[in-house]
């Protein structure tokens, strides 16, 4: 197989001067209010391989690098990372007439899933995800697959040609309503399937799991579209898998509709104490172990709105990291995860856009939605984030979820050059809100409502380039 390899190195050296933010270091969640960096006449020097040299104010810029080429924006951030998006979903945000969770996916998803079995159509939808990645500045993401290989395998190809990042796996069903019919594959060749595409695709461009660009995990759609049997083989295949650094992704705890929602289904399909017992190879009837675990640091789970304090904790004991997806809760009426009891179990929690549940590509506009929702939490468990926890929550912590941190997420020199640029004047109400609103006279709260204005007034007009290892990305044409 021809593995496309995307946009050249960049050569030379490059300096990058604009006003920078990032959240340096590794930090606990906690602590990332400590570990913000803005330096307002900024340089982030990029090196011939494309990594960060250097980082520190442009008139401290070191003598070996002042005669370096200078590329201008106004602003400039780490890469998005998105940790959780559905790309066979891609043409099916704003989908009117679902309902709640399980009636939308019946008349809203299982149908549109089902067109990316045509290989035109899907080669069309890898290139318009592409496209929309790229717009919306998400340098890495885990993407929650197609049920068909040609559209992995499209999806994958347009990945490395336009220069990004990603963790995919085919969406996996044994069983499911008629609905899903053309999704649904038998238990064998599931697991079959799921093999073949580690094999294929997993670091393929490396070789490496601490390098690749490319990289594949165990997606099942959830606990409802699979069954005892394909989470015990799914346990076996992990087990040798784990070890190449192959990921694990689903959902959990989305929807607690009285009596009929996903986590009553789940509970009485499974007979379980928590929902997380059924990736955790305790999926019999009380939560006897019938297998081996999907979790670890390789592991996310989409939304955890509704979890039981065993359950993050056991998130956190294992490194599982949850894909936090605001937007989305608020279109399928899902409910509110709970900031604070969430984050203070020490799990880690990154930004999801959950495309197409979620109507919004760009993960700053997610981390809008996460303020609002969480500052309208009832009495004591509101709380206003902290413009660093939404810078943090958009980045480096997407990139401690996909267990990469030591490659990307923020500008600690050694790292990979993934960033953005923006220039304001491209947005107009952005110029607007950045240069004639009012600033505390006090320099650290004005330089904090900068960069929240940045985050939540960002659309993505405003985003003038995405780059990632120092590389410019190139979009497909449709
Ligand atoms: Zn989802």
């Amino acid at each position: 197989m021809q593995i496309p390899s995307g946009p050249a190195a960049p050569g030379r050296t490059r300096v990058y001067r604009a006003h920078i933010f990032h959240i340096a270091g590794t930090p606990a969640q906690q602590e990332v209010a400590s570990h913000l960096v803005s330096l307002p006449d900024g340089a982030l020097v990029v090196d011939a391989d494309g990594r960060v040299a250097w980082i520190g104010d442009f008139a401290s810029l070191p003598a070996e690098h002042v005669d370096a080429p200078v590329t201008r924006a106004d602003y400039l951030l780490p890469g998005f990372v998105d940790g959780h998006v559905h790309y066979p979903q891609s043409y099916a945000t704003a989908a009117h007439g679902g309902g709640q969770l399980l009636e939308w996916l019946e008349h809203c998803i299982f149908p549109t899933e089902g067109q990316f079995a045509d290989p035109d159509f899907a080669h069309r939808a890898a290139r318009y995800f592409t496209r929309r990645r790229i717009a919306a500045g998400t340098t890495a993401a885990m993407v929650f697959g197609s049920a068909f290989p040609v559209a992995q395998d499209a999806l994958y190809e347009e990945t490395l040609k336009a220069g990004l990042r990603v963790v995919s796996g085919r969406g996996v069903q044994t069983v499911g309503p008629a609905a899903a019919s053309a999704l649904l594959t038998g238990e064998k060749e599931a697991i079959s399937m799921v093999a073949d595409e580690i094999d294929r695709w997993h670091a393929v461009d490396t070789g490496d799991p601490r390098t690749a660009r490319v990289q594949v995990g165990i997606v099942p759609r959830f606990s409802l579209s699979v069954t005892r049997q394909t989470l015990a083989a799914m346990g076996e295949l992990y087990d040798e898998a784990r070890g190449k650094g192959v990921y694990f992704h689903s959902h959990l705890n989305e929807n607690n509709r009285k009596g009929d929602g996903e986590i009553a289904a789940v509970l009485g399909a499974y007979g379980t104490q928590t929902y997380l017992d059924t990736y955790d190879g305790r999926f019999e009837e009380g939560s006897k172990v019938g297998g081996s675990s999907l979790l670890g640091r390789r592991s996310t789970l989409a939304h955890a709105v509704h979890c039981q304090p065993e359950e993050l904790a056991r998130m956190a004991e294992t490194g599982t990291s949850i894909a936090h997806c605001p937007t989305s809760q608020l279109f399928l009426g899902s409910g509110t995860m709970p900031w604070r009891a969430t984050v203070a179990s020490g799990v880690n929690v990154s930004l999801g856009t959950d495309i197409g549940a979620g109507d919004e590509w760009l993960i700053s506009r997610v981390a809008g939605d996460c303020y609002k929702v969480h500052i309208s939490e009832p009495g004591d468990d509101g709380t206003a984030l902290h413009p660093a926890e939404l810078l943090f929550a958009a980045t480096l912590a997407g990139a401690r979820a996909l267990d990469m941190e030591h490659a990307f997420g923020n500008f600690d020199p050694g790292k990979d050059a993934d960033f953005l640029l923006i220039d304001k004047a491209l947005w107009e109400p952005l110029d607007g809100m950045l240069t004639m609103g009012i600033r505390s006279d006090d320099e650290e709260q004005a330089t904090l409502e900068e960069l929240f204005t940045l985050l939540v007034g960002l659309r993505q007009p405003a985003i003038a380039g995405v780059y990632v290892q120092g590389r410019e990305t190139i979009a497909p044409e449709l």
